[in-house]
């Protein structure tokens, strides 16, 4: 039996700030067989690809990303916000609304020619993302899908991952 995930979403208007939704996937995590269902697609799909290693950016893309990880029986390795490291780590900056942020992973996380999924609970512009793919590609993996829960549409991140394959199981 399948559940329906849109049921697990809870949308919540004007947070952070007015005028957006802010779309909150802890209800999914929260349901066993919801949370158990959305990992089981991203897995099919990252199986498809032949995937070496999963990551995921700070913070969902470590609880989303890690039971894909899990389940693949390969390793997770997390793109940290920056100054969390202890070790050496290659970087990439991206901008926000005000701003910009930079992500860190240890520089030994991907070995060179590695085949990596990349997994985030959602895709809006696609900034996290494509700096989540450039430290990959830094260390020489090849990033071989993008996986998210939710794709805001209208943000037209796919456009900015253009090249990559990328798989959703959402969309609002
Ligand atoms: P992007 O970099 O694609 O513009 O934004 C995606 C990042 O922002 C993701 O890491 C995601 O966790 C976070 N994010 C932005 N809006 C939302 C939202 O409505 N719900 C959730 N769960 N995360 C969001």
């Amino acid at each position: 039996m399948t559940v329906n995930l849109y049921d697990y979403v809870a949308s919540v208007p004007d947070y952070p700030e007015k005028g957006v939704i802010f779309r909150d996937i802890l209800p999914l995590m929260a349901d066993g067989e919801a949370f158990k269902q959305a990992t089981d697609e991203i897995a099919a799909f990252a199986r498809e690809q032949g995937v070496d290693m999963v990551v995921g950016p700070e913070s969902r893309g470590f609880i989303v990303g890690c039971p894909v990880a899990f389940e693949l029986g390969v390793g997770f390795a997390a793109a940290r916000k920056k100054g969390k490291l202890p070790r050496p780590a290659v970087s990439a900056s991206y901008t926000l609304e005000y701003g910009s942020a930079t992500l860190q992973m240890e520089n030994d996380a991907i070995k060179p020619g590695q085949k990596v999924l990349i997994v985030d609970d959602l895709l809006a512009t696609g900034g996290t993302i494509s700096a989540t793919i450039d430290l990959v590609e830094q260390m020489g993996g090849e990033v071989v899908g993008c996986a998210f829960l939710i794709d805001l549409k209208d943000l037209n991140g796919r456009e900015r991952l253009k090249g990559y394959k990328i798989k959703t199981l959402m969309e609002f």
